[in-house]
């Protein structure tokens, strides 16, 4: 599509939204300029050199680019210890070992921003029995729900944590609700208020999507132990698989023993062909790459507003992820905009995406990712379970420019409301 083949009122739209972007530009920089500062100074601090890159084969024991980017990582989100590996499947394993490392039998899990993500449902198996779930094993759960315009209950935390809770959960993005994401200051706030009550109750905190979003991250807030995944923001669109978790020592050490076995912990795991490299190099990106996503999340904010459609959060809301929704009371025109995006995909584009199941979610999913990376939604991609609102959430994208593009597609499809 030629942007002179789109019709005037969407011309306009278009141009206004990328003036929009525009305006909003440096102060966006200015997070990027300090996170890629910090990440430069560890990067130093760890004598980062060509022969980290290197591939290990077998037990992988002395790997020198594994261990320097655990404490590389440890030292960027401000905490003390780290665990960042490829043998990590996905962002959904790494929460799920940091959960499945540190609680116990009898110990109390409390969701403190309401229902968790799709997928931790099943790791926590409150809503069905799920074998080797947290529930089975005799973890107690409960949770707190958001008040009606889904903001945190402070009331509530003080009446469901107790001193003899150990953990509590906190998601700090969206996933796929339309609540706001929370921003660090509202984590830092949780934290201080579980903390009042029993300064022992582990903050645990789902990163994902938020990675390099904002100049802090929750572990720098008072966060104990929080974990994401590389094919996600920190992954920078280079990482081809992996997760991590980063956190208080003793219970990232206890997660290690979980992801391998107990007393091998974290000294072992290979580092195959360029893994290594991709890791480093794309934590590098990452800080840019993030805010590529989100000019491109405030442009398509902008235009779907323009269009008269319900987006959340608007183009002039901060942000603390890179997620956008959309909602379109309409299943048409929702599966368009997934079928738009793919088609602007520099991979598969000529694929068709429809509704379909997924492993660890309960709807019919539509999804739109024509990645590199194999589901990386770094990179820019579309999902919506199949059902009422018919709410499209779509974040990512490795340049604004892909966004821009695929965005005006869509919105040239769909029309206005
Ligand atoms: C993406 C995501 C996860 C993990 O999903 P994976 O696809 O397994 O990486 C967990 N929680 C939230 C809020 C997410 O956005």
């Amino acid at each position: 599509m030629s942007l002179q083949s789109v019709d005037i009122m969407l011309e306009k739209i278009i141009l206004t939204a990328r003036a929009l972007v525009q305006g909003r530009a440096q102060s966006l920089e200015d997070i990027s300029i300090h996170n890629t500062e910090k990440i430069l100074k560890a990067f130093s601090k760890y004598r980062v050199a060509d022969y980290y890159f290197k591939a290990t084969t077998g037990y992988a024991y002395s790997d020198p680019g594994r261990e320097n980017l655990d404490l590389i990582y440890a030292e960027i989100f401000g905490a003390e210890a780290a665990l960042v590996r490829t043998q990590f499947v996905s962002g959904t394993h790494a929460l799920a070992v940091a959960l499945l490392g540190v609680l116990r039998a009898g110990d109390e899990l409390i969701s403190l921003t309401g229902q968790p993500y799709d997928t931790m449902q099943t790791i926590i198996g409150h809503k069905k029995s799920v074998s080797g779930s947290l529930v089975e094993m005799g973890v107690t759960y409960k949770q707190v729900e958001l008040t009606e315009i889904g903001m945190v209950d402070y009331e509530a935390i003080g009446h469901a944590v107790n001193k003899n809770t150990r953990m509590v959960l906190i998601q700090r993005s969206r996933g796929y609700t339309a609540r706001p994401s929370l921003n660090v200051a509202e984590i830092a706030r949780i934290c201080q208020t579980v903390k009042a009550i029993n300064p022992d109750i582990i903050c645990f905190v789902d990163n994902c999507y938020g990675e390099f979003t904002e100049q802090l991250e929750p572990t720098q807030v008072g966060a104990d132990l929080m974990a994401g995944s590389l094919i996600k923001n920190p992954g920078g669109g280079l990482a081809p698989t992996g997760g991590y978790i980063v956190g208080r020592k003793s219970l990232v050490e206890l997660a290690s023993y979980r992801l391998t076995a107990p007393g091998l912990g974290a000294e072992m795991g290979a580092s195959l062909g360029d893994s290594t490299r991709l890791l480093y190099q794309g934590l590098f990106l990452a800080p840019h790459v993030v805010m590529q996503a989100i000019k491109g999340a405030i442009f398509t904010a902008a235009v779907f507003n323009g269009l008269g459609y319900e987006v959340y959060p608007s183009a002039e809301a901060e942000r603390s992820d890179i997620i956008q929704a959309i909602t379109f009371y309409d299943e048409q025109k929702l599966t368009a905009f997934c079928q738009a995006i793919q088609r602007y995909s520099p991979v598969d584009a000529h694929a068709l995406p429809i509704g379909g199941d997924l492993p660890g979610y309960e709807d019919s999913i539509i999804m739109a990712a024509g990645a590199f990376v194999q589901g990386a939604s770094i990179e820019l991609s579309a999902d919506a379970p199949l059902r009422e609102p018919y709410r499209a959430y779509m974040q990512g994208g490795l340049t604004y420019e892909h966004v821009l593009l695929a965005v005006s597609a869509a919105a040239k499809d769909i029309g206005a409301k």
